[in-house]
């Protein structure tokens, strides 16, 4: 049984997409297309034009045009926000659209896409908004003192920082597109968006809506593709910031392009994020330490993917989220009593289970799932593995899919260390009854998003970004609007 498909869905699948570039849908340069699948089958889903370095070229040069003469840059902040406050209300309008066109290309079930991901994603624009009106700069009384006597009058300017390449991964696609382009536009910035090529469509129908909303041609552009046309946005001469999502090793490259004409870069990267539950925690720690992993099927930059409990509770609060995992109903995404639907892609499928074949050949035990799940489709059964170690992969590196590595700890005043023990420093749970403690362990953790007696919570009001391998920058929140500004001071002697 099925979700019935939404008549605008079942419309925007069935025809072949183009790119969105200066207000104009139009095809790729070299009239090249690709298929995104269905995850839950591997059948085709949908056909769009696969953009290049030449339609980044085009597509750049709209924006520019856009910000350096256009419309968006010449309107009121008053008349920006409106804008976004109104594309936050079509995406609000089109919820269950947009949640079975993300259910359809990326796998998540649709009930969390419709309650989460959707949601999420119009909040962003409405919450920035309203930033479109409050960015300012400040007056500073100066003393320059090798001019003894002078008057001054000096006050600081925050500008956009002009046109932004934006590259986006496949794991919540519609709410990274908001993530990234909410706080550009209320910026002012222009912005061209590489969605990833397993996750284009609802990136596609975001421009659609935005046109819809008011945003004039050549301030949003769309370029789905490949690698290629990424690559050329992070290198392009005439692009004045990159940010990007996805895995670190993508990140290191972004930072090389970027090097070309030094384009501010700002980086949300892969993480392998400890999961931290006393004994004095609360029973709900074990669903949370559950949802902490398994969330969107561990696909999830921030998955509590390294569990920690302490000695006394290790077994009872371990078994009780293999428990959880072994009942977590694995399915279609459309299909109504789905919790867990496949992974996004074949690589994604083959990597996950490369790592549970590496974990159990280094002695790693899966107290639940373990292996791959049904017949057809990319889907892999959630899994828990004990017995592992601190220099295993499966301990050590990002696996992201829906696999907690589960390890015991008894001293209080190592736990930290053993948690910062990573190249990341994304996030970390906390679970206990004395706040003191979550508290002063909260202070200890080089992670950029700290949950305590909780997980996995995203609010546009909060920061989220990381240390150390994690990233470089902060999205959402006040602070993401230092990513898409420069800093003018402005002089004068009196
Ligand atoms: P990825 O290669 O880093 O892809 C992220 C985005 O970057 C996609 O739009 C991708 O395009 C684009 N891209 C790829 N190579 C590029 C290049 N040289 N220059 C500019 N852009 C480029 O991630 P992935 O291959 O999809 O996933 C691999 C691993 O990354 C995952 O297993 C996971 O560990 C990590 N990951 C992390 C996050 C996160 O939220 N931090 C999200 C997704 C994945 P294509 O779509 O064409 O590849
Ligand atoms: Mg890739």
């Amino acid at each position: 049984m099925t979700v019935t498909l939404d008549k605008n869905v079942e419309a925007f699948v069935s025809t072949p997409h183009q790119l969105f570039i200066n207000g104009q849908w139009t095809d790729a340069a070299s009239g090249k297309t690709f298929e995104t699948p269905d995850p839950a089958t591997g059948e085709t889903l949908a056909r769009v034009a696969e953009g290049d370095a030449e339609d980044i070229n085009r597509a750049v040069r709209a924006a520019r045009s856009a910000f350096d003469d256009g419309p968006w840059s010449k309107m009121t902040p008053s008349e920006r926000g409106r804008i976004i406050w109104r594309i936050g209300d079509l995406i609000a309008e089109h919820n269950d659209e947009l949640a079975q066109l993300e259910s359809l290309d990326n796998g998540k079930p649709f009930a969390v896409a419709k309650v989460a991901d959707v949601p999420l994603s119009a909040d962003m624009f409405w919450y920035m908004a309203g930033w479109a009106t409050k960015i300012e700069g400040n007056t500073l009384s100066i003393s320059v003192p090798y001019m003894p006597g002078a008057n001054w009058h000096s006050y600081t300017l925050r500008e956009p920082v002009g046109v932004v390449g934006q590259i986006i991964p496949w794991n919540f696609p519609l709410l990274m597109a908001a993530w990234k382009m909410a706080p550009a536009l209320a910026a002012g910035c222009t912005v061209v968006l590489k969605p990833a090529e397993q996750t284009p469509l609802s990136a596609l129908r975001l421009a659609e809506l935005m046109a819809e909303a008011g945003v004039p041609d050549g301030v949003v552009n769309v370029v789905p593709g490949f690698a290629e046309p990424g690559a050329a946005l992070a290198a392009h001469p005439h692009v004045d910031k990159v940010a990007f999502t996805g895995s670190t090793e993508v990140g290191k490259l972004i930072v090389h392009a970027a090097a070309g004409n030094l384009k501010k870069v700002s980086l949300e990267l892969g993480g392998k994020s400890p999961n931290i539950v006393f004994a004095d925690a609360d029973d709900s720690a074990v669903a949370g330490a559950a949802n902490a992993i398994f969330f969107n099927h561990g696909q999830c930059c921030v998955a509590g993917s390294r569990l920690f409990v302490e000695q006394d509770r290790f077994d009872e609060v371990v078994h009780g989220v293999a428990d959880i995992a072994k009942s977590i109903k694995v399915g279609p995404g459309l299909d109504p009593g789905t919790e867990m639907g496949p992974l996004v892609s074949q690589e994604q499928y083959e990597r996950v289970t490369g790592y549970l074949e590496h974990g159990k050949s280094e002695g790693a035990t899966a107290l639940a799932g373990g292996g791959t799940h049904g017949d057809r489709g990319y889907f892999v059964q959630p899994t828990v593995l004990t017995n592992t170690h601190g220099n295993m992969k499966v301990v050590r590196e990002e696996i992201f899919g829906p696999v907690v590595v589960a390890q015991p700890f008894s001293d209080l005043d190592e736990i930290a260390a053993q948690a910062n023990d990573t190249p990341y420093g994304l996030g970390a749970g906390i679970w206990t009854k004395d706040i003191s403690k979550a508290h002063a362990l909260a202070k200890k953790l080089r992670a950029g998003s700290i949950y305590v007696n909780c997980y996995n919570v995203f609010d546009a009001a909060l920061p989220f970004g990381g240390y150390k391998e994690s990233g470089w920058g902060r999205e959402m929140g006040h602070e993401v609007l230092h990513n898409y500004t420069e800093v003018k001071a402005v002089t004068t002697l009196l």
